[in-house]
């Protein structure tokens, strides 16, 4: 169903569309667009100088053109006269190949032709702090253990219920909202869907949570490891795949090989186990596009917090129901990937989860041996499991070894994303840190 955007406007008193598209560092941008001239810009798409975001592209390249996809329409429920809509990226007629949305498209048409539906779920952790970032924004919220605490999420209930009453109004199917384990930190969670629909609205529930934070006083920010010694902010993903896309989906591929009830180890399907195995096989690589920051290394890896855990992995492992392992299968039919991290470019993060699944599934790869232990107790029982990067460049030189992997995301992408990580990691290590001072001044 294709919606013409200039009735959509006049249906729905749009004064403004947002024609948005998210570069390579995850960065969301866009143009606003009046109504008026929208329908050529439907056809046409909104025009940016590439070089000016995050996609390596030159102050001497052509025009590019943000097309907007108008299946993606959203209505901004805090501003109901402007509308968002994601862009697919274009230059000179063809698809730009680096462009986040673009990669993420490619995974799910290569998905497709093999009969692979991928459906995903994000669990997008986030804290609330003061408008300057340097501190969280409730003072009283200072438990040692303060999930679920029923107190602290009660006084943010003006910022959830109004995030929580938009996901309502969308249509999302928000179910539950919580306060997470960190100080200052909240978990809200909204139905699956397939992976390009979950990340366009991974997308927009990052820029939704941050306008309505800002609204109300706050900053809300979704970095990997904002506050040293609490837990960071994940992006677990839940994975399924399904013989089709939408509504027209009738069974899960993980769970079932002969459409009949759940098979295989934990309910997993060969094909769920295969997509698994390439997860496991890639995930040093793929941790690059998981975590894709400096900041990212201090959730992964991360010494015991003040609540008593970390709830992110360290080691490439899977098993059942326990949250200490990167994989978890919590239920037939789906996996937990508990690796990502609140900076995962959401395009990205579905992207090189279908392109690693995928690989799984035509060289029947095998996930390895499953750990039933806890891993923050008895982690050190588990031997010839990979560890996970300890830092950015270690991951960046892992996705830059793996040539499958690689191959499989474009090497178009693959290499504008290495060439500006690269830069971004020459960045850090150039920086003087207090750290250095402490530790090398009288030496
Ligand atoms: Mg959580």
């Amino acid at each position: 169903m294709t919606t013409d955007l200039a009735a959509f406007a006049r249906d729905k008193g749009i004064k403004y569309f947002m024609i948005s598209f998210t570069d390579l560092f995850g960065g969301q941008r866009a143009k606003l667009v009046p109504s008026q001239a929208i329908a050529g810009m439907q056809e046409d798409g909104a025009g940016f100088a590439g070089f000016a975001a995050w996609l390596d592209m030159t102050p001497a390249d052509p025009d590019m053109l943000a097309v907007p996809d108008p299946s993606s329409v959203i209505q901004l429920p805090w501003e109901p006269e402007v509308a968002w809509v994601a862009g697919n990226c274009v230059m000179e007629g063809e698809d730009v190949a680096q462009a986040p949305r673009n990669v993420l498209r490619r995974q799910i048409e290569a998905a497709a032709e093999e009969g692979l539906h991928v459906k995903t779920g994000v669990e997008a952790e986030f804290f609330l702090l003061t408008p300057e970032g340097d501190q969280i924004s409730d003072p009283f919220d200072t438990a040692e253990k303060p999930c679920y605490d029923q107190q602290a999420v009660m006084r943010r209930y003006d910022v959830v219920r109004e995030i929580c009453d938009y996901m309502l109004e969308l249509g999302w199917g928000p179910y539950q909202n919580d306060h997470e384990d960190a100080n200052g930190q909240f978990e809200m969670n909204w139905e699956f869907d397939d992976a390009l629909r979950t990340a366009d609205k991974h997308s927009f529930f990052k820029f939704m949570t941050k306008s309505v934070a800002e609204k109300h006083g706050f900053r809300a920010t979704f970095m990997p490891k904002p506050v040293e010694g609490l837990t960071g902010n994940g992006c677990h993903a839940h994975i399924s795949v399904w013989d089709a896309p939408g509504e027209a989906a009738k069974t899960n591929v993980f769970a079932t090989d002969k459409g009949e009830g759940p098979t295989g180890e934990l309910g997993l399907s060969e094909k769920g186990k295969h997509f698994l195995g390439g997860i496991m096989k890639h995930a040093s690589a793929l941790a690059a596009i998981t975590n894709p920051t400096v900041n990212s290394y201090k959730r992964i890896n991360a010494p015991r917090t003040v609540s008593g855990a970390s709830w992110a992995p360290n080691t490439v492992t899977w098993t059942g129901n326990n949250r200490t392992h990167m994989v978890r299968v919590p239920g037939p039919g789906r996996f937990e990937l508990r690796l990502a991290d609140g900076a995962a470019n959401p395009y990205l993060l579905q992207a090189v989860i279908i392109a690693a699944g995928l690989s799984g599934v035509h060289s029947k790869a095998d996930p390895g041996k499953r750990y039933d232990i806890d891993m923050y107790a008895e982690g050190y029982k588990v031997r010839g499991a990979p560890q996970l990067p300890l830092n950015m460049l270690d991951a960046l030189r892992a996705y830059d070894k793996d040539k499958e992997l690689k191959a499989a995301m474009g090497d178009a992408f693959s290499s504008a994303f290495l060439k500006l990580k690269h830069q971004e990691w020459a960045s850090f290590a150039s920086h003087f840190s207090q750290w250095e001072k402490d530790n090398t001044l009288d030496i």
